[in-house]
């Protein structure tokens, strides 16, 4: 049932093992049955095929189509770690691992401003994007194109302070609620830490293409005093 994979290397020298699908995985939703199957297998690699086996449905045995999403929900929604190729350098694509079970704290849940304050701030706003990185302000206004970003703007509502003391009252208050483009939606959500108010590097660099992880690599290294020979080997300068 499942396929045995050897151990390769991680360049730093540490093994990649891979897990197994142990089951049966009887649990009513798909999202319950992928997460069983992650928490079976703690620090070992799952791929593509074996979340899917997993995944199925108990009585039909048929696959679902949104298995991605599922594990997407995992993340965002249940707070936990679910690393990919993209936050680790061994990881191939359609290769995952949970390092441990531990869940971050969940978003608070959304709200909404009311369509009188949100009309409020699109006019506060004169219709452009308030966000604000550095004393600059991006300025886009809805239907421009994003330079940056590509497409076009659509400026939608974001909530300033999530740990607002009463986040019920908030619909109301014009003060909590700013205008953002797309772009910096995404910022605010995967890039931005809202206990310090800075942006999220380590997160902003996880998620960055390799040839720009080699560059912030290499920037470090010379930054702290190291150089990295034609040998590979790394010594101080
Ligand atoms: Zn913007």
């Amino acid at each position: 049932m499942v396929k045995k994979k050897g151990a390769t290397k991680h360049p730093t020298g540490a093994k990649k093992s891979y897990g197994q699908v142990k089951g049966p995985y009887l649990q009513k939703s798909v999202r319950k049955r992928i997460e069983a199957l992650f928490l079976d297998n703690i620090g070992k690699v799952l791929t593509r095929e074996q979340i899917l086996e997993a995944a199925r449905n108990p009585q039909t045995g048929r696959e679902p189509e949104n298995w991605h999403q599922r594990l997407s929900e995992l993340r965002t929604d249940d707070g936990y770690t679910i690393l990919s190729w993209r936050n680790r350098g061994d990881l191939k694509v359609q290769e995952y691992l949970m390092p441990h079970a531990e869940k971050r704290a969940k978003a608070a849940k959304r709200i909404r401003p009311t369509n009188a304050t949100w009309t409020a701030v699109l006019e506060r706003a004169k219709f452009s994007c308030e966000w604000s990185e550095g004393g600059e302000v991006c300025g886009l206004k809805e239907g421009d194109t994003d330079t940056v970003g590509g497409g076009r703007v659509k400026l939608t509502p974001d909530h300033k302070s999530p740990h607002s003391i009463d986040p019920s009252s908030d619909p109301d208050d014009l003060n909590q609620w700013r205008a953002l483009c797309g772009r910096h939606q995404v910022i605010k959500k995967n890039y931005w830490d809202n206990t310090t108010g800075k942006l999220n590097v380590y997160a902003i660099v996880q998620a960055a293409t390799k040839s720009d992880k080699l560059a912030v690599f290499l920037f470090l290294l010379d930054y702290f005093g190291y150089v990295l020979n034609d040998d590979g080997v790394i010594t101080r300068r």
